[in-house]
């Protein structure tokens, strides 16, 4: 696929189509492949890691007609990107809401920087899947059935993928950063517990931490090889 010229980057060259909406109203928006899906990547779960929306969203602009096999989620959580919230507008952090085994009523709590203790607390959610913007991703990942689902997050710095497949070792060689089996600590209600429940292959893929430019000259050429179809699947 030939990639676009630097001055026509500066927008999307397509147009997506509405999966759902967010508590607020925000349309939930999936850029779909061309043919089969074979790879889901999805970003801005997080509503405090904006970083990868935008390198996804580079990544995208270089492409001048759809993926031929990835969908692409620019923003998982809208509401949390515009507020700048962690969580959504529930104050739900989307990453333990999924219905899995062990989801949880209790609190979760993240730290305000990276060295700083566990102390800033979310809900989970009143029901397991119980906000629109999981539900909605989750009947998105039904209909698509993709071989893979690549999740960014920062500012972890690893690629956590419990299978430890060809794919997540590839992204692992590509950013430079440690393929690991699990991010040390337990995660309940988290779309990679929920993936391994029910047979979707999550790699998550953690930035670390640093500014955009940064994160432009090392995770963009991974994601555009991604969307283009360089990597393995599985
Ligand atoms: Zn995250």
């Amino acid at each position: 696929m030939k990639l676009r010229a630097p001055q026509d980057i500066g927008t999307l060259s397509m147009e997506p189509e509405v999966y759902g909406h967010s508590v607020l109203g925000r349309p939930l928006e999936v850029w779909r492949p061309a043919g089969a899906c074979k790879l889901l990547i999805h970003a801005g779960i997080h509503g405090e890691e904006g970083e990868t929306t935008v390198a996804l969203s580079r990544a995208l602009r270089a492409l001048g007609e759809p993926s031929p096999h990835c969908a692409v989620v620019l923003a998982v959580n809208p509401d949390g990107l515009v507020r700048g919230t962690r969580g959504n507008a529930n104050g739900v952090d989307l990453n333990r809401n999924f219905a899995t085994r062990d989801w949880s009523t209790e609190p979760v709590r993240h730290r305000s920087t990276l060295e700083a203790p566990r102390e800033v607390a979310l809900r989970t959610g009143s029901a397991p899947g119980s906000e629109p913007e999981v539900a909605a991703l989750v009947r998105l990942i039904e209909e698509l059935k993709p071989e893979a689902v690549v999740a960014l997050h920062a500012p972890l710095a690893c690629i956590d993928d419990a299978k430890q497949g060809k794919l997540a070792a590839w992204i692992a060689e590509r950013a430079g950063l440690p393929l690991v089996p699990d991010v040390g600590y337990p995660t309940p209600g988290s779309f990679g517990t929920w993936g391994g429940e029910h047979g979707v292959h999550v790699v998550t893929y953690e930035f670390e931490m640093a500014g955009i430019d940064h994160h432009v000259r090392r995770h963009v050429p991974v994601l555009t090889e991604l969307l283009v179809g360089v990597a393995p699947w599985s």
